[in-house]
């Protein structure tokens, strides 16, 4: 076991354990795998269309199989003849659909139909499904999602960023989807602290009575709701995550009172500030 341990591969990579080099379909060139290729090379590799592979130890270059057909090393604890990937067992496994190999173990994922894209079992019947929304690229980064290595995460509003996106996201406090604006996970807690921020925080008396008119980016209710900087809160779902729709909506300036005939007749502006506090 310690030789073994010595022995590294000389065929592995950055991103495979494997101990054959692929030959490149597209210019014969030998690659530990179609990665390390499209880093080197100007064109991408097709990995569905290798057909052989050179053993790293005897060298012989044979049709891509699991074992080698000279000195029989193993190429690959795991070999999918279609995709012709070699790895250590990471409970890999080919979907149809997909048309790929995916990290398992399969009976944790299934493959839903509508986005097209293998998920955890867990959202099985359990989240928003997007028309092929797999084949998108991810809002964050731009890049591809269905066949990056990186995993997706399926975001409430059921659009799909990478995980790695995702987890900035959070660390950024980044909290809505970038395509839709919908929340990207569970806020009802944020907006309880907000409900007591606003609360402790009463806005000036000028803005006493004035509305805004509000899309809430959750639930797409139209409301209407009293203007405050710390945030509009949604009627329909008591939600923050709102966008102001227009401008300010000053109350109609109160009725001339009978009792009130002796002030002096100003703008309510004015009044206000006559009715701030004094130093004491
Ligand atoms: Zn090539
Ligand atoms: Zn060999
Ligand atoms: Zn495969
Ligand atoms: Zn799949
Ligand atoms: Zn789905
Ligand atoms: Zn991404
Ligand atoms: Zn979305
Ligand atoms: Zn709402």
């Amino acid at each position: 076991d310690r030789r073994r341990s010595v022995m590294a591969s000389p065929a592995g990579c950055e991103h495979y354990i494997r101990s054959c080099l692929l030959k490149a379909p597209c210019c014969g060139k030998l690659y530990v795998c179609r990665l390390c290729h499209d880093a080197e090379e100007n064109h991408q590799m097709d990995r569905f269309k290798v057909q052989e592979v050179q053993c790293s130890d005897c060298l012989t270059v044979q049709q891509a199989q699991q074992t080698c057909q000279q000195c029989h090393a193993q190429f690959g604890e795991y070999y999918c003849d279609i995709c012709h990937l070699f790895d250590k067992n990471k409970k890999q496994y080919h979907c149809q659909a997909c048309g790929i190999c995916r990290i398992g173990p399969r009976e944790k994922y299934f493959h839903c139909e509508k986005c097209n894209l293998c998920l955890a079992q867990e959202l099985r019947g359990n989240h928003k499904c997007v028309e092929n929304v797999s084949r998108q690229n991810c809002p964050v980064c731009m890049e591809d999602i269905h066949t990056s290595r990186i995993g997706a995460h399926v975001l409430p509003c059921g659009h799909l960023l990478h995980k790695t996106c995702f987890d900035d996201m959070v660390r950024t406090g980044a909290y809505r989807c970038p395509l839709c604006m919908h929340s990207a996970w569970s806020m009802e807690d944020h907006w309880d602290l907000i409900d007591k921020e606003i609360a402790q925080s009463p806005m000036p008396t000028e803005y006493q009575g004035v509305t805004v008119k509000i899309i809430c980016n959750d639930c797409q209710t139209h409301c209407m709701v009293p203007f405050h900087v710390l945030g509009m809160k949604c009627t329909g779902c008591g939600s923050y995550n709102t966008a102001q729709d227009g401008g300010l909506i000053h109350p109609p300036p109160p009725p001339p009172q009978q009792d009130a005939a002796n002030e002096p007749d100003t703008e309510p502006e004015q009044q206000d500030q006559q009715d701030s506090p004094s130093p004491l």
